[in-house]
């Protein structure tokens, strides 16, 4: 299984394949992180081998700066080949992402499995669940409204307009 991670003790991101009952060791620092010999069977992983969550969820094994890097690439020829630039290197782009499969992430401590394929129970990112399994937040100290809608800048009274009155 090929997983991409983070040292839990000096946080260095780095990719290696694990097996089951071996230990990895990081790169960067030599500190041990043992895998259960029971983590996943085949290519499903039910709970994160290396810190044991539960909570995973899918994710497109795409490399988003090379996505974006296609789309600028497209948009610099623009004027020679009259906007059909774009729209071949979008076409790569999205044949790139189709191409690709999911991967397995876990919420707790964002491992990448690279050779995993996504349960129907592992869902795309949640982003409130990602920062509640990671962070330990409750649902009690989430703010009512935390979407990120315009603040309305509509001032209640506009003293600051200056009145002009025509006396000619
Ligand atoms: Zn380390
Ligand atoms: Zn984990």
């Amino acid at each position: 299984m090929r997983i991409r991670t983070q040292c839990r003790d000096c946080g260095f991101p780095f990719s290696t394949e694990i097996e089951p009952d071996r230990a990895v060791d990081c790169p960067s620092c030599g500190a041990r992180c043992g895998i259960p010999a029971d983590s996943w069977e085949g290519s499903r992983v039910d709970a994160c081998a290396l810190c044991g969550c539960e909570h995973l969820y899918r994710q497109r094994d795409f490399n988003r700066g090379l996505g974006c890097l296609l789309v600028v690439i497209g948009a610099i020829f623009v004027p020679w080949t009259f906007g059909l630039s774009l729209v071949a290197l979008s076409l790569v782009d999205l044949w790139l992402y189709k191409r690709l499969g999911d991967t397995v992430v876990c919420y707790r401590c964002d491992t990448v499995y690279r050779d995993a394929k996504p349960t129907p129970r592992q869902t795309e990112v949640d982003l409130l669940k990602h920062d509640v399994v990671k962070y330990g937040k409750t649902w009690q100290e989430l703010p009512p409204e935390d979407t990120g809608s315009p603040v309305s800048n509509a001032a209640p009274s506009g003293p600051a307009s200056e009145e002009t009155g025509s006396a000619a």
